[in-house]
Parts: C-alpha cells; sequence; structure tokens
C-alpha cells in the first residue's frame, strides 16, 4: 500500500480543493478499496491530434494520479483498425508530455489486450453469456426496442455453446464477410437501459491493423475493449465524460464476470469541455483540415493542443484554465475569453516586452542628427525585474504605427498629430511639425517632427506630461517580418448547435489576417520557433514554425485586451 494514500497528515483531504472525483478518489482510499491503490488512464483513439478537450480529461488522469501518489497508464483506444494512423500516436505523445505529463514506461494499446479479450469472449461463450447472431446490423437495430418498449430476441440468441464456438472460431479466422456475423453478450432485452439490451462484443472486419497486421478478423468493440483493459492494467479510476454514464452498468457487468478477486476498477463521468466560437470534435476538425479550410491540425486556429502551442499558448496557461472551469456532472459551454484570460496571465508574467511596429509610417526627427544613433535601456518586463533590461537603437528615422497618427484627430485622440507631442516609449517626447500625404490616395507618407533633448529618461525635463506614448523601431536597424493575426475561427459562438445549418456556415472569413510589412526592433532578428513576446501596445505574438534567423515569421496569441466582448456586443 501506499503511504501517501491513506490519509495522513499531509493528505489531500485536508486540501479544500479536492474536485468531486478526486473527492470519490479519496472516499475510496479510505474504505481501503483496492489496496488504497491510484491508477488512472488516459484512452485516447489515435484517430485524430488532440484538442483542448482532451486537455481537461489529461489534466484530470495525469493530475488526480500525482496528487494521490498514484499512477496514471497512457492506452491508445485502437479497436478500430479502419481510422487509426502512427502519426496520431505520436502526436499524441508529443502533446501530452508537452502538457507536463508523463506516463513513464505504461505506454499500451488495446491492441495488445486482443488475446486476452478474445479469451474472455470465448469464456463468456462458453459460460452461455455470449452468442453469435447471423443478423445483419438494421435486423438487430429494428428489434431493439426503444427506451420505453422492451427489446425482441434474436432468433439466434438460444444457440448451443458448441454451435456459438464453432461460429466464432470461423468469424475469427476470417471465413465469413464483414457484417454477415456478430458476437453478443446475452444480458436482457428487456433491460431499461438499451446498452444492457445484448450489445455486440465483436464484429467482423476483414481489413489490416496499424500493430496487429492481418492477425484479427474480428474485433471487440469499444465497450468490450475499454473496462477490460482497464481490469488488465489494474486501473482503479476509470475517468470518461458524461456521454459514457449509461454505458456504465455494462461497463460493470463486463468486469464482474471478467475479475477473479476484490480488485474492481471504478467509472466515474464528469462533463466535456465545451468552447465558444470552435467546434471540439476530431471528425469535424479532420474535416477542417482534410478540405483544407484550415493549413493543419496544428493551424493556430484550431482548438488542438499543437494549434494552441503554435499560437503561442503555454502549457500552464491550459492547465490553469481547465483548473479555473473545474469538473462537474453537468454540461456546459464555456466561453472562448476564458481561455485567452488564461494565457494573457500567464504571459503577462513571462513575456519579454519589445517593439514591433506592425503597419509601419516614417516618422522623421528633423532635429536630431542624421548621423547619430543611441541606444536606449528598455526594461523587458516591468512585472519581473528580474528580466532585466535591453538597449534598442534610436535614430532620427522611425517607423511608427499608421494608426498612430491622423491628420485631424478629435480631442480625445492621445496620439500624434499636426502639433500635438507624444513621448516616444523610453526615448524623447516629440512635437509633431508636419506631415507628406499622397494627395491622389490620401494616405500619409511622412511624419516630421522635432524632439526635445531635455526629455530623455534621467534629463531635466524626463517626467514631463504628455498624454500619449508610442512605441517605435528605428528605420535602418528594423528588421522585416511576418505577422499574422488570427481572429475567432467561427463568428457563431454555437456553430454546431444551429438547426438547419452546417458549421462551417460559421466559419469567420476574417479569422487570418497576414501582414508583411512589420517592422521589429533588431533584438528579434534571431527568435526560435515558439519564442515568445509581448509586442507592446498590441498583445501577445509567438515565434511560428516556420520562423527562420533574419526572417521571422509570427502569429499573435491575443491582443491585450479582449475586444471581441466588446465587438460582438454592438
Ligand atoms: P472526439 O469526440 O473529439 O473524437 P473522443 O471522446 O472520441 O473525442 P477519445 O480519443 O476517445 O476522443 O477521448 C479520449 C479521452 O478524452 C476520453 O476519456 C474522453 O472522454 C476524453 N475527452 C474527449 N473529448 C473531451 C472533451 N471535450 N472534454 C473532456 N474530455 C474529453
Ligand atoms: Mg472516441
Amino acid at each position: 500500500m501506499n503511504e501517501k494514500n491513506t490519509g495522513g497528515k499531509n493528505s489531500p483531504a485536508e486540501s479544500s480543493s479536492l474536485n468531486f472525483i478526486e473527492q470519490f478518489i479519496e472516499e475510496d482510499i479510505r474504505e481501503g478499496k483496492n489496496d488504497g491503490r491510484v491508477h488512472t488512464r488516459f484512452p485516447p483513439e489515435p484517430n485524430g491530434y488532440l484538442h483542448i478537450g482532451h486537455a481537461k480529461a489529461i489534466c484530470l488522469d495525469f493530475g488526480s494520479a500525482e496528487r494521490f501518489g498514484g499512477k496514471c497508464n497512457l492506452r491508445f483506444d485502437d479497436t478500430n483498425p479502419m481510422k487509426e494512423e502512427t502519426e496520431y500516436v505520436d502526436s499524441i505523445k508529443e502533446d501530452i508530455h508537452w502538457l507536463g505529463f508523463d506516463w513513464e514506461d505504461r505506454e499500451y494499446y488495446a491492441s495488445d489486450y486482443f488475446d486476452k479479450l478474445y479469451d474472455f469472449a470465448v469464456d463468456l461463450v462458453k459460460r452461455g453469456l455470449a452468442y453469435v447472431d447471423d443478423q445483419n446490423s438494421e435486423q438487430i437495430a429494428a428489434q431493439k426496442g426503444t427506451p420505453t418498449k422492451p427489446g425482441t430476441e434474436s432468433p439466434f440468441r438460444n444457440r448451443s455453446v458448441e454451435e456459438n464456438l464453432d461460429l466464432f472460431t470461423r468469424m475469427k479466422a476470417g471465413e465469413f464477410n464483414e457484417g454477415t456475423r456478430v458476437l453478443r453478450a446475452k444480458i436482457d432485452m428487456a433491460s431499461p437501459n438499451m446498452h444492457m439490451r445484448d450489445p455486440v462484443i465483436y464484429r467482423i472486419v476483414n481489413r489490416a491493423h496499424h500493430r496487429t497486421g492481418n492477425k484479427w478478423h474480428v474485433y471487440p468493440m469499444y465497450d468490450f475493449a475499454h473496462g477490460q483493459s482497464d481490469y488488465f492494467e489494474g486501473i482503479t479510476h476509470s475517468l470518461c465524460t458524461l456521454e459514457f454514464e449509461v454505458h456504465r452498468p455494462l461497463y460493470d457487468w463486463l468486469v464482474d464476470r471478467l475479475r477473479t478477486g476484490d480488485y474492481r476498477p471504478r467509472q466515474i463521468e464528469f462533463n466535456r469541455l465545451n468552447l465558444t466560437y470552435t467546434v471540439m470534435s476530431k471528425r469535424k476538425l479532420q474535416e477542417l483540415v482534410e478540405e483544407k479550410l484550415v493549413s493543419g491540425w496544428d493551424d493556430p486556429r484550431m482548438p488542438t493542443i499543437s494549434g494552441l502551442r503554435r499560437r503561442g499558448y503555454t502549457p500552464e496557461s491550459i492547465r490553469n484554465f481547465v483548473k479555473t472551469i473545474g469538473y462537474t456532472k453537468v454540461e456546459a459551454i464555456n466561453d472562448f475569453a476564458l481561455l485567452e484570460h488564461a494565457v494573457r496571465n500567464d504571459l503577462n508574467a513571462k513575456a519579454p516586452r519589445v517593439f514591433a511596429v506592425l503597419d509601419p509610417v516614417k516618422l522623421v526627427i528633423t532635429n536630431y542628427p542624421a548621423d547619430k544613433e543611441e541606444e536606449m535601456e528598455l526594461v523587458n518586463n516591468p512585472e519581473d525585474e528580474s528580466m532585466g533590461s535591453r538597449k534598442v537603437p534610436f535614430s532620427n528615422e522611425l517607423y511608427i504605427e499608421r494608426n498612430d497618427f491622423m491628420e485631424d484627430p478629435p480631442r480625445k485622440f492621445f496620439r500624434l498629430g499636426p502639433d500635438r507631442e507624444v513621448r516616444l516609449k523610453g526615448a524623447y517626447i516629440v512635437k509633431c511639425t508636419g506631415y507628406d500625404k499622397d494627395e491622389e490616395t490620401g494616405k500619409i507618407e511622412k511624419i516630421y517632427c522635432e524632439y526635445d533633448p531635455d526629455t530623455k529618461s534621467g534629463g531635466p525635463a524626463a517626467n514631463r506630461k504628455v498624454k500619449g506614448t508610442l512605441h517605435w523601431v528605428s528605420v535602418k536597424h528594423a528588421v522585416d517580418a511576418e505577422v499574422r493575426q488570427y481572429d475567432r475561427l467561427f463568428n457563431h459562438e454555437d456553430p454546431m448547435g444551429q438547426k438547419g445549418h452546417d458549421y462551417k456556415e460559421f466559419l469567420n472569413p476574417d479569422s487570418l489576417e497576414v501582414l508583411r510589412n512589420c517592422k521589429l526592433e533588431p533584438s528579434l532578428a534571431d527568435v526560435k520557433p515558439l519564442d515568445k513576446f509581448q509586442f507592446q501596445r498590441l498583445g501577445y505574438f509567438c515565434a511560428d514554425k516556420k520562423s527562420e534567423p533574419g526572417k521571422p515569421v509570427f502569429n499573435r496569441t491575443v491582443p491585450l485586451r479582449d475586444t471581441w466582448g466588446k465587438m460582438s456586443k454592438k
């Protein structure tokens, strides 16, 4: 027995923040169930990349094991030979590790148990608890009844054990075509729970499997493989989403017919994670990838772990978000803004501040010598002194954001306009003395200013008050960059829930804006993929995987504030 599990002084029992599942686990430990062991598993089907919903399950499976000094297995639920691919297995492992969890040497596959599962099925047949049904799926469905009306027994239900064994063996040997026969558990066609009405436990599939090759012609159904795999691995708590609640009686029925001692895995269900403005199903996400509506599974607009990673999310921000929303027994839909809030919080503490001008216009300081250069010392993160400072070159020609200047600004525009003054952050106060405009297009081409040398930090007029402060990048030192700004992938809160509409009708046509003429301070020339920054006054940005030395490419993670909330209320 593990000491940590016995409710000692530092036991989790004394912490107030146990979620309801952890409270159940706690109780089981206290009652000495399964010798006080805690062993969970995360059981992904390798038919797509993980999404943020899976992160919720991962944090619970690995997190509760950790909390009680137990273990968590990674088990690939690869019972369906049609859909699974090695690419998915690899991506799933990468994503779990990135989130900060580890299954050590316990990487398992449901297919590891095909022999044992088959033996158990044969055992059920021998005990008169399973039979081969020669009907096709339509016929079987027609006999299922309804929740209020009992089903009808199959004409093959009372076959002899010998005949069942013979047929099941021949199914395994590949003698029959797909869909011609199945093996069913013999439970109760009148059960109020439809899943107990003689569920199919094996079907014929004459196709190769990614791990077992052509060995098998019969494959176990999910419900037959899952609980038994839990049992084989010594899992004590099998945590899954609410849709499996109605499967629990079958889970227990099967495990009870398999187990030989006191040990028994317990299934506990919790609510799925759903988010506004996105879809959370691998099948739908796969459609977006296959129809090239996004650039891939890791498109920064995707709610996949790999998409969020590329977008600039940190593992901590995702784990904190999951902690915030918690676990309940009630289905709900969470606001995407909560997830964005979590990443802003985390990056605020971690991301160095830098200058980047995304839509540049030139500002010339006419009284600053053209051949002069200064290095301005700028703090990397006002939230964290230990992050130090850096030097940013300053000269007479700078880039500022085009929308930081207006020819005829209203009174409340606290940026630059004719005769107005602003502070260039970390440098000087400048006053606008004129500007050039392309009369045909109306586009501002250049802004002229004069600077006040006394206003430099440490100078006599350093504290002189001006209303606005702008970021800037020195023209001759600027690094060119591409910056991609993302918005919500869908422009409807609940794209899946609109009757009579396909969710793809709600794809946001403006979810990607590529800016190719951005100017960065020189410290950003050689960023590495996934390096994260706050572009001052703009938001958090993350270097893309395609970023190369001297040619940075950035993805916007989030703007500084939640502008969407305001916009959608208009
Ligand atoms: P999808 O419907 O997206 O394909 P799934 O449930 O089929 O998801 P699996 O690979 O079978 O995906 O899921 C592995 C584990 O992750 C399961 O235990 C499942 O309950 C959990 N899970 C899947 N989606 C969510 C979600 N949105 N929120 C919380 N847990 C989830
Ligand atoms: Mg599934």
